[in-house]
């Protein structure tokens, strides 16, 4: 199915295949048409199954559909992420479908200066890409009103919840017009998400193209057994013996991410670490190092990496299981990307067992932990043993039976692993 059967205009459609983009992916094919006839959408589709363009390519052409052009200080769409780097991708996506259309779009987010993005507020705007913080200080300075707002996107909803920002989102609503499209985009629908809709959305069409039936199932999944304080060497044997060249490594901590980075660049794997704590200059520094591969492996913490957007990461290595299940979807998301093949990989000490539970129940899919010879877990510990339990519905054991053969650096595999 061509893009422009989902009746987006030529320029929008060129724009798509000047990206690489042959066909529309499920949300894309389901959201583009809805949106284009102005309803409400309420959608469960994570980061990675092209939910961004989803959005960003209906709102575009309606936009341009419109003669009005935005007044100062007004915004005709607004979109609101949870992160800086997520409001950056977003902002750099409107920017690039939006090309060939004479729409002007800008991001504001927090830790830059505030002056320049003053300015473009002034002008208005016909896409204004936000963080829910810097758009609030922006409000009250009175830089720019959202009293013309058509639409409204929330991004990654489930994460502005889980980051605290509902209050914050409660505010910038009450500031729009009740008259208006409201699209709704979370990893999954939790019972907060159900109430957020349906407070603020109208009659929404529900598109669900949750991890459970597309993008986990392209992802292996593979879990080594190994004590918590050998993990780090695991890593870096399993990095240097598959001739890993792009690993995004997750850690729980800031500090965690720091120190692992350091110990990872001293086995002599170029890395670098992003986390809340770093300089936007240094988080864009160190993914354009990713990106280019400078930098093998990049360290990040949960809420650091949403919204890095890098095609074909072959491969997502978690060094700590997250403490909540569901960002464990969103970190393996990052890897098999729109129809594409993937490696996630957890490192699991025994005493994160109970975690890898949780996520097996939550992706409906079996993740037995493999002790590596040499990595054993410490018997005294609890073992990391495949448990009895019978095979999860309908879905079949993956990454069984893969092991990187045995921890002797003599006998690297291909890049992918
Ligand atoms: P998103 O879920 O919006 O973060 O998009 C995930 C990745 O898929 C991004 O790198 C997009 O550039 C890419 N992408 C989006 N739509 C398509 C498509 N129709 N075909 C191929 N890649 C796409």
């Amino acid at each position: 199915m061509p893009f422009s059967t989902l009746g987006l205009r030529a320029e929008l459609c060129r724009a798509v295949s000047a990206h690489g983009y042959d066909a529309p992916t499920p949300i894309q094919q389901q959201a583009i048409p809805v949106i284009l006839a102005g309803k409400d959408v309420l959608a469960a589709a994570q980061t990675g199954t092209g939910k961004t363009a989803g959005f960003a390519l209906p709102m575009l052409q309606r936009l341009a559909a419109s003669e009005q052009p935005a007044r100062p200080k007004s915004v005709r769409a607004l979109v609101l992420t949870p992160t800086r780097e997520l409001a950056a991708q977003v902002g750099q996506n409107v920017k690039d479908y939006g090309s060939g259309l004479r729409l002007r779009s800008a991001v504001i987010f927090g830790g830059v200066g505030i002056n320049p993005q003053t300015n473009a507020l002034a002008r208005g705007l016909d896409v204004l890409v936000a963080t829910p913080g810097r758009l609030l200080d922006h409000l009250q300075q009175g830089n720019c009103v959202l009293d013309r707002v058509e639409i409204l996107v929330l991004d990654e909803a489930d994460r502005m919840l889980d980051m605290g920002f509902i209050r914050d989102i409660r505010r910038i609503l009450a500031l729009l017009p009740k008259q208006r499209q409201t699209l709704l985009f979370s990893a999954t629908f939790s019972s907060d998400i159900r109430s957020l809709a349906s407070q603020f959305l109208h009659q929404p069409v529900e598109i669900d193209v949750s991890p459970r039936n597309s993008t986990v199932s392209q992802i292996t999944q593979v879990a080594y057994a190994v004590d918590k304080g050998r993990k780090r060497e695991l890593l870096s044997w399993l990095v240097g013996s598959n001739n890993w060249q792009q690993v995004l490594v997750f850690a729980r901590t800031k500090h965690g991410a720091n120190r692992l980075a350091e110990q990872l660049d001293s086995d002599g794997l170029k890395s670098a670490a992003i986390h809340g704590n770093k300089s936007q200059g240094a988080r864009t520094r160190a993914l354009e190092g990713f990106k280019n591969g400078d930098v093998r492996v990049l360290v990040a913490t949960d809420i650091a990496a949403r919204g890095i957007d890098i095609d074909q990461l072959p491969l997502v290595v978690n060094h700590d299981l997250p403490d909540v299940p569901h960002d464990y979807v969103h970190r393996i998301g990052r890897t098999g990307r729109a129809g594409r093949d993937g490696q996630a990989i957890s490192l699991v000490a025994p005493d994160e067992i109970g975690l890898l539970r949780s996520i097996e129940r939550l992706v409906n899919q079996r993740i037995s932990p493999q002790v590596l010879p040499g990595y054993e877990p410490s018997p005294h510990a609890v073992q990391a043993q495949p448990d009895s339990r019978p095979p999860m519905r309908g879905r079949p054991q993956q990454g069984a039976g893969r092991r990187p053969g045995g921890p002797s650096r003599s006998a690297p595999r291909g890049g992918r692993g």
